[in-house]
Parts: structure tokens; sequence; C-alpha cells
């Protein structure tokens, strides 16, 4: 059996933890040891409303089992303050993990400015907020993890989430960033794509496949991702019912076209299927900008035409 990761010592702050998968992240980091900043500004569903109970309560299941844990009830939006809180409370932060959420799906047609904005503001401004706040702890101690939450429908759209799924992509590009702007502090970011029963997926899905999504099974994969000997950063994991998959870019070989007036958009549809051709060889991973060589490629062009 491997050896229990543990967290003795270190400040993790997890956005949205009064309920669903916030909470069982806090319950686990406590429990092994991490200082816990339980943020939930206990909003409804589609981020109406507020109350200090949602967190208060995840807080007193902690310290009843002798962890620590400190209540924070600021929204994401102040995420200035949320850091704050972990700095009196405990006087650093190790882990940031960003999963406030909040739904307004619709019809793109349907969606308003506010559902747009809404959406937009918490999990994507949210994150950059409390991030930002935790970025110069993060490079002054040379340590820091993050963990954005992205979505499925982050990944592949979703008919009637155009809102949520611009954020959750969003937060995977900005996570990717992260990860290259951290590397030389020792701060690494990844990204999840969580699949687990909540409120916000109970009125979506049957009872029996809820049953296999326990919130629970996310939180290995968030400890691991967060732990100080992992040294992963910049990646994807797909997460739910206890499978975890990782996801990379995958680019077919290209076509270089001569940069003459041959280039034209006839030629394009000429060749529009080897462009798409994801089935031959030549596929390619670029795990950055750099990967894809597209100064070579103009060189090429230029020495076709
Ligand atoms: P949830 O609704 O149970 O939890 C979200 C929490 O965020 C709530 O407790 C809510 O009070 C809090 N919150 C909302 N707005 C806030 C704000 N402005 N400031 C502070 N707290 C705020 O939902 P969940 O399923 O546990 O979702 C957690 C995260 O995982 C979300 O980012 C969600 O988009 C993402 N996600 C979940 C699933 C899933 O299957 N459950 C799938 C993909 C992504």
């Amino acid at each position: 059996m491997t050896s229990e990761l543990r967290f003795d010592n270190r400040v993790v702050i997890v956005s949205g933890a009064g309920g669903g998968l916030g909470k069982a992240y806090s319950l686990f980091f406590a429990s092994r040891g991490a200082k816990v900043v339980v943020n939930d500004l206990g909003s409804g569903l589609k981020g109406e409303g507020s109350s200090s109970s949602a967190a208060d309560i995840v807080v007193d299941e902690i310290k009843k089992a002798g962890g620590q844990a400190v209540a924070d009830y600021h929204n994401v939006l102040e995420g200035d303050k949320i850091v704050e809180t972990a700095i009196k409370a405990f006087g650093r932060v190790d882990v940031i993990i960003n999963n406030a959420g909040i739904l307004r799906d619709k019809s793109f047609k349907s969606m308003t400015d506010k559902d747009w904005d809404d959406v937009l503001n918490v999990h994507l401004r949210g994150a950059y907020l409390i991030t930002k706040a935790a970025w110069p702890f993060m490079r002054k101690q040379k340590f820091g993890r993050v963990v954005m939450t992205s979505s499925a429908a982050g990944i592949y759209g979703n008919f009637g989430q155009a809102n949520y799924a611009a954020a959750k992509q969003a937060l995977v590009g900005l996570s990717n960033s992260l990860a290259q702007e951290g590397a030389k502090y020792g701060i690494t970011s990844n990204a999840i794509a969580p699949l687990a029963a909540s409120r916000m997926t109970a009125t979506v899905m049957p009872p029996e496949i809820l049953e296999a999504l326990k919130p629970e099974l996310i939180a290995p994969l968030v400890a691991y991702l967060t732990h100080e000997s992992t040294t992963q950063s910049g990646g994807l994991f797909e997460i739910g019912a206890g499978k975890i998959t990782a996801h990379r870019w995958e680019a077919t070989e290209g076509v270089v076209f001569k940069a003459d007036d041959s280039f034209t958009p006839a030629a394009v549809k000429a060749r529009f299927d080897e462009i798409d051709n994801f089935d031959r060889k030549g596929l390619f991973y670029p795990t950055s900008m750099k990967d894809t060589d597209w100064l070579g490629k103009l060189e090429l062009a230029k020495g076709l035409s």
C-alpha cells in the first residue's frame, strides 16, 4: 500500500465549500492534517441569497473530528478577503481549490447579459481574484498548488450552457498559463472536470447514477494534485465515479500552402479533408505554443512560394 499523502502545516482555501464537492474536499484535506479555509457565501444554485450556515456546518464537522478550519463567508468576487482570512487565521496559504460555482442554464437565444456575466463572474473572475491575491504569497514562499474546476461542458460545449462552458474552458487556459508562470516559483496549476452528485446534478440525472457519483470520489485526485510531492502542472483531468482520465491536445500534421495568390478559399477547400484528417500518421500532441512550430511552417511556406 502506498503511504498516505498528508497536508500537515499546509493551509488550503476551498471556495464554495459549504456543500457538494467543496465540502468533500474540505473534510478530506482536514482529515489529512491541513488547516482549511471553508469559503461559501451560502447562495442558492443560481447564485441567489446568502447564508453563513453552509460554511459553519462544514467547519463544525471538521472541528468535531479534531481538525482545523475557519469559515469564510465572502463572495469569491472578494477573493482578496478570502486570502486575508487564510493569512489572519493561519499565517499562510499553500493550496487553492477554485470550486465555487453557479448555473444559469438557458439556450443561447434566451440568455441575458446578466446570465452571462453572473456565471462568468463567479467561475472565472472569482478564480482569478482568489488566485491573484494568493499569488504573491505563493511566489515568496516558493510553493503553491492551484486547482481550477472546469467541466465536461467547458471541454466539449453543452446545449444550454454557453455561459458556463465559456467560463469552464477559460479556466483551463488560465490554469495552463499559471502553470507556466508559476513553474520557477514551485507553483503548479491543474484543471479538473469532475462529475459528481450534488445539487447541481440532482435534477439532471437519475438517482441510481447519482448514487455512484459520490463527491468524495473526486477528492483523491484533488489532494494528489495539490500535495507537496506532486510536480504535475498544466494538466486537465476528467474524473467521476472513481475513474480518472488525462486530456491533451491533438493536432493533425497539417497542410502547408504556398504563400502566394494560389492560397485561396478554393485551395483550402480542395485540401480540407487533409487538414482535418486525424486518421493518418503525422498527428502530434502540442503541450505549449512552442510545440506547434508555427514559425518553422512559415519558413516552409516561404520556401514553397
Ligand atoms: P454546489 O452547488 O453543491 O456547490 C457550489 C458551491 O459554491 C455552493 O455551496 C455555493 O453556495 C457556492 N458558491 C456559489 N457562488 C459563490 C460565490 N460567489 N462565492 C462563494 N461561494 C459561492 O455544486 P458542485 O456540484 O459541488 O460544484 C462544485 C464545482 O464543480 C462548480 O464549479 C461546478 O461548476 C463544478 N462541476 C461540478 C460538476 C458536477 O457533476 N457536480 C460537473 C462539472 C463541474
